[in-house]
């Protein structure tokens, strides 16, 4: 079975959850080739550090200014020209890649799974009903296109061996019918909340958007992402953009602190692969206590200062 991966990368560097998807690739393959491609405009240093992932037996490099910043549409025909000699196709379920991958599989009339985060044996799993239920799947297509959840695959690990051959080949004409005229890119000097080691984060009980400062303070103390719940966000105590949850964000934290957040299932989703939950709540049948490692029951207000107290500082 020969799986090619999609490589996310920034131009400069290949991305981490690169390495995620590399090894949950040689499971798929068992035994078959993984090959990697790479799009993109002057990246043949991504190209270089793909190469050096153990596991991966070829780098396929398309370096072409027509693919600086390819659309979904673009993506897909290059991947769909490269289709038909593997049997998956595989890319982080990030934005670029849940809206490219549906496109490629039309293209070849493959099959196409989504947020996967289970290869067995026999069988692929992802997640439905907001994580409340795991499906199992086989796929009897010719092709099939997946997306991965990272977080919940094991990172290959560095190897000096590891000297994939690269390959350069044409791209195929871009789909100009849209083109990327402009990005408005929000800022923060906190880490990315989908990577973070540790995210705090607020929900209505948190009461209003002054408050909230109260909850960034503690994340800074931290070196933590601020995260949301979708009341706090609706309410407008946080940005849209650091909603946890299932129409928000999906966090892999080691830690996630809770604040003022009942648990309902929507959230959950967001943190299902958090390695430890710490929940502040006032009132104790919350439903965020059920899935909380440590817990708290009481007033956010005075145990927050007390637990910011009790906290090393990031530094
Ligand atoms: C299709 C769909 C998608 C959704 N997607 C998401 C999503 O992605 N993310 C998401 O979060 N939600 C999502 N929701 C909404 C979700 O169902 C909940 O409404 C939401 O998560 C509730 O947010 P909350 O816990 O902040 O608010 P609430 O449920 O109102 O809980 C507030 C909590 O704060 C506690 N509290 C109040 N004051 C204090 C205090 N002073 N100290 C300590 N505790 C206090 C209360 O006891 C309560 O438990 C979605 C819903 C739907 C239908």
């Amino acid at each position: 079975m020969n799986v090619l991966i999609l490589a996310a990368h920034d131009g400069q560097h290949i991305d981490p959850t690169t390495a995620h998807i590399v090894g949950a690739a040689s499971r798929l393959a068992s035994g078959g080739a993984v090959h990697l491609l790479v799009l993109g405009h002057r990246c043949a240093t991504v190209a270089d550090q793909a190469a050096g992932l153990p596991g991966v037996a070829q780098v396929l490099l398309v370096d072409d200014a027509a693919y600086a910043t390819p659309n979904a549409e673009t993506i897909a025909r290059q991947l769909a020209a490269l289709g038909r000699d593997y049997q998956w196709l595989v890319a982080a379920h990030d934005l670029r890649a849940r809206a490219a991958l549906p496109r490629t599989a039309a293209l070849l009339e493959a099959a196409y799974l989504s947020d996967v985060i289970g290869v067995d044996a026999d069988s692929l799993r992802r997640p439905i009903y907001a994580g409340a239920a795991i499906s199992h799947l086989q796929s009897t297509a010719r092709t099939t296109c997946l997306t991965l959840r990272t977080s919940a695959f094991a990172p290959v690990r560095d190897s000096a061996a590891a000297d994939a051959v690269i390959v350069q080949i044409p791209a195929v004409p871009a789909d100009t019918r849209t083109q990327l005229v402009g990005r408005d890119v929000a800022t923060s000097h906190r880490p990315d909340l989908g990577r973070a080691r540790i995210v705090v984060a607020g929900g209505r009980g948190v009461g209003s958007a002054a408050s909230m400062a109260l909850v960034e303070k503690l994340a800074d103390h931290l070196g933590a992402a601020v995260g949301a719940s979708r009341a706090a966000v609706d309410a407008g105590f946080a940005a849209n953009a650091v909603q946890v949850g299932q129409t928000g964000k999906t966090v892999a934290p080691d830690v996630y602190i809770a604040l003022g957040i009942s648990g309902a299932i929507q959230h959950l989703a967001g943190i299902k692969d958090a390695k430890c939950i710490v929940a502040i709540n006032k009132d104790p049948d919350a439903p965020i206590f059920q899935v909380a490692d440590l817990g708290f029951v009481g007033d956010l207000f005075e145990a927050l200062p007390a637990l910011q107290a009790g906290l090393p500082t990031a530094n």
